[in-house]
């Protein structure tokens, strides 16, 4: 018998994560073909030769001879990429294939903090003033000329990984050489040479929210405004709770979807996912960051979308089931978030060392409003805090009526985590 025509979506993952599982089961639920792009060849890769293939991510024009190659065989409707670098991949392969997707000028231009900045400043988008450095340059005399207090930061990591607050050149020089200090470990060092630049721009104050969007012909559509309510005043910049809905006044949280439009529009994307960082003072909304990815690994499990409807009922939608939607052209339910408020807390990194234990998770579990505590990192595995690492030991989730209840909730619920760590060799 004839097998009804499914589409088929070519995932892009730099490793198998948990992000595969939920897109993979999502596809699949969707009656939806999936082949996983990955960088090394996999040893099922023979086994399943359709569900998996070998890319080269290093470099995007050859990424998408090779998919177009593997078109051939085996048609592909639709693109997927979940992270940063996979992005510009992504766009090459679209191009390519005439898939729905973003051009590859403007995702490489979300990709790198200084093509963006330029792009965003030129097109009259609020951004903090900013200059290139190279990591050559003698940083007491760059420190001499810096306006303060500024932020340095390397151009092309993720996770508020090397970003760095200044306040006076003393400072300025000791984040520099952390950021240099960064830059040059090897499997950096070798990346190209945005590894041998920092940005050095303006420190804007004010509160900051994260905006979860989907772009369709240039138009986006906010899925989420995302409150950071502790401080990010530096040094360093790891997160900690978002929730929404946004607490902050209609206007501000106007003046941020404008703004976020605004970039959308002055980088050139016009398919797919963004996750953008916002910050909003008595000057309006500033762009610190706009991404053509959707929002980091767990967190996406902050957001539901009002129900698609099934043949047994209503269900929820997840952010992977908006975003294979789209990539596929199919037909999206309402892109209207839940009514309860949700938040995460991606659980502070308690300090350096090896991780022994966590105790703690049940009671912090069981606390009311709270639905998952996930501890991903494993006993033996070094934690490393902010600016030098960029992994979280894990996250908590709460949905509640109110953001105020669902912020309290998380807190509580970490209150009750203990983490026992060594120091390491
Ligand atoms: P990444 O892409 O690694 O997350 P960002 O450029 O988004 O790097 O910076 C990470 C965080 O650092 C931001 O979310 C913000 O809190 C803070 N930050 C970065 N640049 C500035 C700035 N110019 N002014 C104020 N805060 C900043």
């Amino acid at each position: 018998m004839l097998r009804p025509y499914s589409p088929r979506l070519l995932l892009l993952l730099p490793t198998v994560t948990y992000r595969t599982v939920a897109f993979v089961e999502t596809a699949r639920r969707l009656g939806v073909d999936v082949t996983v792009a990955s960088e090394r060849p996999s040893t099922f890769e023979r086994a399943n030769p359709t569900g998996l293939v070998t890319l080269d991510f290093a470099d995007p024009a050859h990424a998408a001879a090779q998919a177009r190659a593997f078109a051939y065989a085996h048609p592909l409707h639709g693109i997927v990429a979940v992270d940063d670098d996979t992005s510009v991949v992504a766009a090459a392969i679209a191009q390519e294939l005439g898939l729905r997707g973003n051009s590859v000028a403007a995702a490489a231009a979300a990709r790198d903090k200084h093509q963006q900045r330029q792009l965003l400043a030129a097109a009259g988008v609020a951004v903090p003033r900013f200059e290139l450095r190279t990591i050559a340059a003698d940083p007491e005399r760059l420190a001499h000329g810096a306006y303060y207090p500024c932020v340095l930061k390397p151009l092309r990591l993720s996770a508020s990984r090397g970003v760095v607050r200044a306040d006076d050149p003393p400072g300025f020089v000791a984040a520099f050489r952390r950021i240099k200090a960064i830059l040059e470990q090897p499997e950096l060092a070798e990346c190209g040479e945005w590894a041998r630049h920092v940005l050095v721009e303006e420190f804007v104050p004010g509160r900051e929210v994260a905006v979860e969007g989907l772009v369709t012909r240039g138009s986006l559509q906010v899925l989420a405004l995302f409150d950071k309510p502790d401080p990010l005043d530096g040094p360093f910049f790891e997160e900690t709770i978002y929730v929404t809905p946004s607490r902050l006044a209609r206007t501000a949280q106007q003046e941020i979807v404008a703004c976020a439009q605004a970039a959308v529009r002055a980088l050139g994307l016009r398919e797919g996912p963004i996750h953008a960082e916002v910050r909003h003072n008595e000057r309006g909304a500033w762009l610190i960051e706009l991404a053509a990815r959707p929002i980091g690994g767990r967190c996406s499990g902050a957001l539901r979308f009002e129900s698609g409807e099934t043949g047994n009922g209503r269900r929820d939608t997840s952010l992977e089931e908006l975003i294979i939607r789209h990539a596929l052209g199919m037909e999206l339910p309402t892109l209207e978030r839940e009514h309860q408020a949700s938040g995460v807390m991606m659980i502070p990194v308690p300090g350096a060392g090896v991780l022994r234990e966590v105790r703690g998770v049940d009671a912090a579990q069981a606390v009311p409003l709270v639905e998952e505590v996930v501890i991903t990192m494993h006993h033996g595995q070094m934690l490393v805090p902010w600016p030098e690492g960029s992994r979280y030991p894990g996250f908590i989730f709460a949905r509640g009526e109110t953001s105020e209840a669902v912020e309290a909730a998380l807190r509580a619920a970490h209150a009750r985590l203990e983490f026992l760590t060594e120091p390491a060799d």
